[in-house]
């Protein structure tokens, strides 16, 4: 008589009250952890993921549930959580929020894994089969060499691009950014070929690379994209692709060239300010260090001349920001040669040297948690400035995303990038960003429509746009 198998139900919970400013990661790209958690489980279970992007929740039975979160899906995340316990079904959780607040969410889950989930599932999962799981299982950090690669299978197939990882980590420490603490402050890159071979196994022709910085710092990580992007090329895998990158990425124009010829068609910049004093306050030393040389739009210019747009992260209400500093900001962006913009509030999440301080100085306006942390999206203020209170903070953040994401402004975007870029894979991945952040921003006001690609050029073939 053949066993039965255990059922493990992953789920991927989605904020109900908002998406939230982020896209990459949560709400068009595949929740990579889950489905390397697929992998690492044996064969006498049957893996079925719940994905809030697509689907709504419904119960489904199941011997163990392995949910993730970011801080802004963790109240979700809680809430689900709360269903399986009630009716005697235990509940894991990991990823960064629970990673950082375990003891929190052991009120709620039987067992936290705090950090990287390779090293300790396998002994999860034994111990649970023998009645014996820990509340607390806390990952190390192995070397990339023995990463296992996610079942991209598991992922819902309306997911337009795939995600891939190439390195984790990252030596800086901006103030404000919970990476190092989770995925550590160096970099650790997987072997070359291990991910060529992942990407000649995925269907997507569309790839997103989930790493922080693709590129990485230095000469040596120069090479290592030379090598990466020749490997594509050489091996004939016909993937088109975005990424994030540090300002560095224009440092040689080599790998610009090859990252093009390799399938990049947009690359994501934190670029937060424009104004060195505030990159030094939240120690993004690498952008400051450049302003103090040169400009950005030197960087902007290099990297549209091999065709790739530029998406650039900007944060507004940052602690010295006024109303004054903020409509400044919009009018650079709006000016400079960035194709796609992401604009966030600045956001304390738990982990960060920046959550630590306002918390001590009693700044959190938002600290009923963890009910709170649904407002932790980067579209809310959640603490309380210095200089502006909530009204003025409310009002001028309104103002400046009206002026950042108005119909005008983004057609004017995208003609713009069509002509720097001369790439039209570049123009419309860029606009279909844009458009997906209107949408975002304006999910709430009913007096500006969501938008679509066909509303502003009568483009039909929405479908080809990964964004929308
Ligand atoms: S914001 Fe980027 S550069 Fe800064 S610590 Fe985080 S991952 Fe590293």
């Amino acid at each position: 008589m053949t066993k039965q198998k255990k059922k493990l139900v992953l789920v991927n919970p989605l904020n109900t009250s908002t998406k939230g400013l982020v896209i990459h990661r949560q709400v068009i790209y595949p929740p990579l952890g889950l489905g390397i958690i697929a992998t690492l489980t044996p064969d006498d279970w049957e893996v079925e993921l719940i994905d809030e992007n697509f689907d709504s929740f419904e119960y489904i039975d199941a011997d163990l549930v392995g949910i993730t979160a970011l801080t802004s899906s963790v109240t979700r995340a809680y809430e689900i959580a709360t269903i399986y316990e009630e009716k005697g079904t235990p509940t894991v959780l990991g990823g960064i929020h629970a990673s950082m607040m375990p003891e929190e969410a052991k009120k709620i889950v039987s067992a936290v894994v705090v950090g990287e989930v390779e090293s300790v599932w396998k002994t999860l999962l034994e111990d649970f089969t023998k009645g014996k799981m820990k509340n607390q299982y806390t990952g190390k950090l192995l070397p990339m060499e023995e990463m296992v690669r996610p079942k991209h299978e598991i992922f819902h197939k309306d997911y337009k691009f795939s995600s891939v990882q190439t390195s984790r980590g990252c030596p800086m420490n901006c103030e404000f950014c919970s990476v190092p603490s989770f995925n550590g402050n160096s970099y650790r890159y997987r072997p070359i070929e291990d991910v060529l071979d992942e990407l000649e196994t995925i269907n997507h022709s569309m790839v997103y690379f989930v790493d922080d910085n693709l590129i990485g710092y230095g000469k040596r990580a120069q090479k290592r994209t030379i090598e990466f992007c020749n490997g594509i090329i050489e091996r004939g895998i016909k993937i088109e692709w975005f990424c994030s990158a540090s300002m560095n990425f224009a440092d040689n124009e080599e790998v610009i060239e090859l990252a093009a010829k390799a399938g990049c068609r947009m690359v994501l910049l934190g670029i937060e300010s424009e104004r060195i004093d505030q990159l030094q306050d939240m120690n993004k030393r690498l952008n400051a260090k450049m302003l103090k040389i040169d400009s950005y739009e030197i960087v902007f210019n290099k990297i549209h001349k091999y065709g790739i747009a530029v998406l650039g992260a900007f944060i507004y209400g940052l602690e010295t920001d006024t109303p004054e500093t903020m409509k400044a900001r919009t009018k650079y962006i709006n000016n400079a040669a960035i194709d796609s913009v992401q604009a966030t509030v600045l956001t304390p999440l738990p982990g960060t040297r920046l959550f630590n301080r306002m918390q001590e100085d009693g700044k959190i306006k938002f600290n009923n948690f963890p009910q709170d942390w649904q407002h932790y999206h980067f579209g809310e203020v959640v603490w309380n400035h210095d200089l502006m209170n909530q009204e003025t903070m409310d009002k001028e953040i309104s103002i400046n995303w009206h002026e950042l994401y108005n119909e005008k402004i983004l057609k004017k975007k995208f003609i713009r990038t069509l002509k720097q870029t001369k790439n039209p894979i570049a123009g419309i991945w860029s606009y279909g960003s844009n458009i997906q952040y209107h949408n975002l921003v304006f999910e709430h006001d009913d007096s500006r429509p969501q938008l679509s690609l066909e509303d502003i050029f009568g483009l039909k073939d929405v479908e080809s746009t990964p964004f929308m």
